[in-house]
């Protein structure tokens, strides 16, 4: 069921400001031709009631079912497609060790398409079904595997940003995966973005292009310095690793006499449209050059528990005012669900104000700052604050945004929302979705207005 050009009658929740959530109660939202919302009318405005008889009248008014809640898809800030076949393995072992025994000779095999093409799909399909609207891609180095998951993005109707992964430094890249050249690096990310931009059926701009360098120790600084130029040049999106582990981190201190953040940045790879997954080890003045550059990170709490070593401080990088997403970090974390990132975030960021050494005393156990988040900032942050953070019209129900949104059946048998109380409303309702919903609760899928997956899809 498409819902342009339609009226919909909804109630759930938002939450375009951090901290903040706002209640739906029968709303009519108005979708155009384009999938964009082009007005949204509460109950207590005086021309509500004049437009839901029109809108009845002229049958294009939609209602949601009963126990149906909106909300805004998910935005998820950090994915690496081609590690979707290893999700919930490969686990054992520190990052460095990690990238070399799984997951470069996973990466290589996509330059088969008919492996590429079974991934792909399967990722797309399952993202789309657990409310993922906007993704935010790493694919791997291959130039005819990338360009289709763009083609799959675009054919399933997922929002998506794709990047075609550079990485050509031969010492720390295996010989059998590796750009050949900075220049093999650098072009093969222009050819991607061109294959895109002119895309005969990215017409809407569904699917837009990233400019990708792995992360610092993957990259010689001649393509840094290229793929720098390059993002001066497009003015596209720019994603990489920022220091994510402790190895990854004193490796660039090591060889550039600064951190991660404070290199990017010198290649010209830091700015507003920037997004640097992980970035746990940011000092004072790594955070404060990202916020004078709006730079936002993908926090990855799942993924920072087994390779990180360490809890990014959200609360005190969203306080500070930075722009921050959240990400599954496929397969990192081992969780496709932005419902388990938003729990896991909430759940870490508790570990990190109360400390979690039992042979210390209380007050010794604790960092001593308060670091603890809800679920209303983390369902802000899967949301809207992924969308800011990327730059994206979507995120929340307002004029200008793309509708981009899911349905929560809370009554799903075969979902894992279980309401005790039948008055159970607001905050508190949301609070039971973000714990305990699962792909069983979504119902329906809808980006830009189109419907696009769910255990009730139509389409
Ligand atoms: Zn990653």
């Amino acid at each position: 069921m498409t819902l342009r050009n339609t009226w919909l009658l909804a109630r759930g929740f938002h939450a375009p400001v951090c901290g903040a959530v706002e209640v739906l109660e029968d709303v009519l939202i108005a979708i155009g031709a384009g999938g964009f919302i082009a007005d949204v009318v509460y109950p207590n405005e005086e021309r509500f009631g004049a437009l839901k008889s029109e809108a009845e009248q002229q049958g294009i008014l939609e209602k949601l079912p009963d126990g149906g809640y909106l909300l805004p898809g998910f935005v998820d800030c950090h994915v690496h497609a081609p590690q979707y076949p290893q999700l919930g393995s490969a686990l054992d072992v520190p990052l460095e060790v990690w990238l070399h025994r799984y997951t470069f000779p996973l990466e290589a095999r996509f330059a088969d398409l008919s492996y590429a093409r079974r991934a792909y799909d399967l990722l797309v399909t399952d993202l789309l079904s657990n409310g993922t609207t906007t993704a935010l891609y790493f694919a791997t180095i291959h130039q005819e595997a990338t360009r289709l998951l763009a083609d799959i993005c675009l054919s399933k109707g997922q929002r998506a940003l794709v990047g075609k992964v550079a990485m050509d430094h031969p010492e720390n890249c295996p010989d059998y995966y590796r750009d050949a050249s900075p220049e093999a690096a650098i072009e093969g990310t222009r050819a991607l973005i061109d294959y895109i931009f002119a895309h005969p059926v990215n017409g809407e701009g569904l699917v837009k292009p990233v400019i990708t360098p792995r992360f610092i120790p993957a990259c010689t600084d001649a393509a840094l310095e290229g793929l720098g130029r390059l993002a001066q040049e497009c003015g596209c999106h720019v994603q990489t690793h920022c220091s994510e582990s402790d190895w990854e981190h004193g490796y660039v201190l090591d060889r550039h006499g600064m951190t991660d953040a404070a290199s990017l940045d010198r290649f010209g790879l830091l700015g507003r449209k920037t997004m640097l997954a992980h970035s746990n080890f940011l000092t004072p003045s790594d955070m404060e050059l990202m916020k004078v550059r709006e730079a936002a990170v993908a926090h990855c709490p799942l993924s920072n528990a087994f390779f990180a070593g360490a809890v990014f401080p959200l609360r005190a990088a969203l306080e500070k005012g930075l722009h921050v997403g959240l990400g599954t970090d496929i397969s990192g974390g081992p969780s496709a669900s932005m419902f388990e990132a938003s729990r896991n975030a909430i759940t870490v960021s508790r570990m990190l104000e109360t400390g979690v050494d039992p042979e210390k005393p209380a007050a010794e156990r604790a960092s001593g700052q308060p670091a603890r988040i809800d679920f209303r900032q983390a369902f802000h942050v899967a949301t809207a604050g992924g969308a800011k953070a990327l730059d994206l019209p979507v995120g929340q129900f307002a004029p200008g945004y793309a509708f981009d949104a899911i349905l929560i059946d809370c009554h799903a048998p075969g979902g894992t929302i279980r309401l005790w109380d039948e008055a159970e409303t607001g905050d508190d309702l949301l609070q039971r979705i973000i714990f305990t919903a699962s792909k069983g609760n979504i119902a329906k899928v809808w980006v830009a207005g189109r419907e696009v997956a769910g255990t009730h899809a139509t389409a």
